[in-house]
């Protein structure tokens, strides 16, 4: 039987982040927690925490440093406790957390919370920087709903969905972004700066990956219009599929409609989800840890 994959439960969270304060000396620990003097005086770092601020003072000069200044914390009036629990709720989810539902869930208007919601999917779309290397399956897919469901003026317009790439490194890295087109001349320049040469990629049959043979060490295709699902050396691109599955019902079952402008944003957030989906543990403080760089 496989190992129980490890939990964050919210008794767990809230063993750790119990209330505002707790919250707030997180922050200033992962921000300032490596500095040996006050940057102000030059003297050894001792900080007090001054009362009813967000912020803390050097004993020997008075400078303030207040942990969330440049943040996306920074002069919000929402509780650092309720940034926190939202935070939680993102990592925790398998389909996404609509604006909705935090409005519902805590005391801010929509517009609070549509503004978290935005900064926490900014907040994941950052971080991977290092090239994917490896065995990467890569596929894509057409998101917008089917055309028998679309008002007439999107027809009128003529709305074409919206083209997504993907691609699935065996480390469980996962990426997907928005692109123009599916044509080889728009992917090849994504993949050589996200994929080592030395990779093998996995794709299905489709034209736009017919390059790739000569781009990277080893181009194995997986012939779906054959029913071809894992090919005679045993690869697959079922990962990557399943890794749209879920991308495809979190639009669909949380967030129910999403703009063209902000489908990226949706993609990056999913990615990252995906990418640390067996550690719901580590996700909450990568993310927060990204937040300080
Ligand atoms: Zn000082």
């Amino acid at each position: 039987m496989a190992a129980a994959l490890p939990k964050f439960t919210f008794d767990q969270f809230k063993e750790r982040f119990p209330n505002e304060e707790a919250c707030l000396n997180h922050l200033f620990k992962i921000r300032y927690s490596n500095i040996a003097a006050c940057p102000n005086c030059g003297k050894g770092f001792d900080y007090v925490r001054v009362v009813g601020r967000r912020c803390w003072q050097c004993t020997q000069c008075s400078h303030q440093l207040y942990p969330t200044a440049g943040t996306i914390f920074h002069k919000s009036t929402t509780p650092m406790e309720t940034w926190f629990h939202v935070l939680y709720m993102f990592c925790i989810t398998r389909n996404g957390v609509a604006a909705k539902e935090i409005e519902r869930s805590f005391n801010v208007c929509y517009r609070t919370s549509l503004r978290m919601a935005h900064q926490f999917k900014d907040l994941m779309n950052s971080g991977i920087n290092e090239k994917m290397t490896g065995q990467i399956q890569m596929d894509e897919t057409f998101i917008g709903g089917s055309d028998t469901n679309r008002h007439l003026n999107s027809k009128a317009k003529g709305k074409e969905k919206t083209a997504v790439f993907g691609m699935l490194c065996n480390d469980g890295t996962a990426v997907s972004d928005v692109v123009p087109n599916t044509k080889s001349k728009t992917l090849l320049p994504i993949i050589q700066a996200s994929v080592e040469r030395n990779s093998t990629i996995i794709t299905d049959s489709s034209q736009s990956y017919y390059y790739v043979w000569n781009n990277f060490k080893k181009h194995e295709v997986v012939n779906h219009l054959k029913c071809e699902y894992v090919n005679k050396n045993g690869y697959t691109t079922n990962g990557m599929e399943n890794y749209f599955m879920h991308l495809k019902r979190m639009i669909k079952g949380t967030h129910i409609q999403v703009s063209e402008k902000h489908l990226s944003k949706y993609c990056a957030e999913h990615s990252f989800r995906y990418t640390h989906r067996n550690s719901p543990d580590k996700m909450f403080d990568i993310a927060l840890n990204r937040l300080m760089k």
